[in-house]
């Protein structure tokens, strides 16, 4: 069987699916793997590195995806590439399923199978295969050294002979993978850091990293299956707000991470509180693409507001694209693992990582969420 490894379409990306190192381990195990010429570009892997892994390169797009048994991509296919898929053949790739639900039904109606690595589910066996969390991993780090970059101040505490500098103060809203991430990336360049999450359960992973946890107290329950965030009611998040508001106010530089599964980002930076910070203080958005969490936030643009610089990058683990690719890779190596039974796909739904990740097979969507979803897009 064949797999074939894609090279991005969309703009900005530039991740690759598998890196020459592990295509090496799928060759070994007796699969044949297809390159598209210069897939690894944009990432630094060259196409010597990928035929030096036993890949054979492929200058003809539509031949190799024809030929394929199991497409890997990094980005959702867009319509052009879909219509290069076999009926019958596999793709794994991100989808944004409940963003995008008509992508999926696009698939479905090629009858491909699909999975989309953003519903692996959170359970300890699938860790090495959570992409949104190695993801996640690499925009917290970037959010941080973007903030650093932009600030017109030093992170750490200096002592100088021109004086003693004070070290930045950041707070980080939303200690999930990304934010968790900001936090060791900030304390390591030394700021002092504060940081908040909905879920309270984080408290102790924040202070393991030496930041402060702001607690609020909510009257509801905040965590929902899978450890995920749940929705909170406009009362919490108008109390979160005026709670959070002093240490907004008070800080250097916000890294903002908060989000909800399949909802818009929740608002945690009101325009009166971008309107109370520091001149010169930068806000780093990493939910801009999700909605925002501050309500000054661009998705792509970096705007300016009473002198507050407000980030709302796209992609960041895109900006970093040696280790999104690497760590990408190795959650598809570990999937593919289990996915395929020597050299032949085992399509076992017993399995729950199988079950959960395919969201379209035959014909069917069978992602519950995704048809709803579905049908609020065509209402
Ligand atoms: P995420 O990207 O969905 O959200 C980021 C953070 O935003 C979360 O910590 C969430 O609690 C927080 N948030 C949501 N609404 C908020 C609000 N109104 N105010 C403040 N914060 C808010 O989450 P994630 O980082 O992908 O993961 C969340 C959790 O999932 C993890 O911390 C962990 O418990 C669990 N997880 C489990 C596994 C595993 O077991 N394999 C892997 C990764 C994550």
């Amino acid at each position: 069987m064949k797999i074939a490894l894609a090279k991005e379409i969309e703009v900005g990306e530039r991740r690759v699916g598998l890196i020459p190192d592990l295509v090496a381990r799928l060759v070994k195990q007796g699969l044949e793997v297809g390159v598209e010429a210069g897939a690894g570009e944009k990432s630094f892997f060259s196409d010597a590195a990928y035929e030096k892994a036993g890949a054979t390169i492929y200058d003809d797009k539509a031949k190799l995806w024809g030929e394929a048994g199991i497409v890997v991509k990094v980005a959702p296919p867009k319509d052009e590439e879909i219509s290069l898929l076999n009926e019958g053949s596999i793709v794994i790739s991100l989808l944004n399923p409940l963003g995008k639900p008509e992508t999926i039904q696009k698939l479905a109606d090629r009858r491909v199978t699909a999975f989309a690595m953003e519903t692996i589910p959170r359970t300890s066996r699938a860790q090495s295969m959570d992409v949104l969390s190695s993801q996640a991993a690499v925009a917290g780090y970037k959010a941080v050294l973007l903030a650093a970059a932009t600030a017109p101040k030093f992170f750490p505490m200096l002592t100088t002979a021109a004086g003693t500098i004070r070290p930045a103060k950041v707070f980080v809203m939303g200690a999930g993978v990304a934010g968790l991430q900001a936090i060791a990336t900030a304390r390591r360049l030394g700021a002092v850091v504060e940081a908040f999450d909905i879920r309270p359960a984080v408290k102790e992973e924040v202070q393991s990293l030496g930041a402060k946890f702001v607690e609020i107290k909510l009257d509801e329950d905040t965590v929902a299956e899978g450890g995920y965030a749940k929705e909170i009611s406009e009362e919490s998040k108008k109390r979160t707000q005026e709670l959070v508001a002093e240490t907004v106010a008070g800080a250097d530089v916000v890294v903002t991470t908060a989000q909800v599964p399949g909802k818009k980002a929740p608002l945690l930076v009101t325009e009166e509180m971008v309107a109370r910070m520091k001149p010169g203080a930068v806000i780093v958005d990493l939910a801009a693409e999700q909605g925002g969490n501050c309500a000054c936030t661009e998705a792509g643009k970096d705007v300016v507001v009473n002198g507050v610089t407000i980030l709302g990058p796209i992609n960041l683990p895109s900006s970093m694209p040696v280790h999104a690719s690497q760590m990408y890779a190795k959650n598809i190596l570990t999937f593919l693992q289990i996915l395929i039974d020597k050299t032949e796909v085992n399509l076992n739904f017993e399995d729950d990582i199988i079950d959960n990740t395919c969201v379209t097979t035959g014909g069917e969507i069978r992602n519950a969420r995704v048809r709803e979803a579905l049908d609020r897009v065509s209402c």
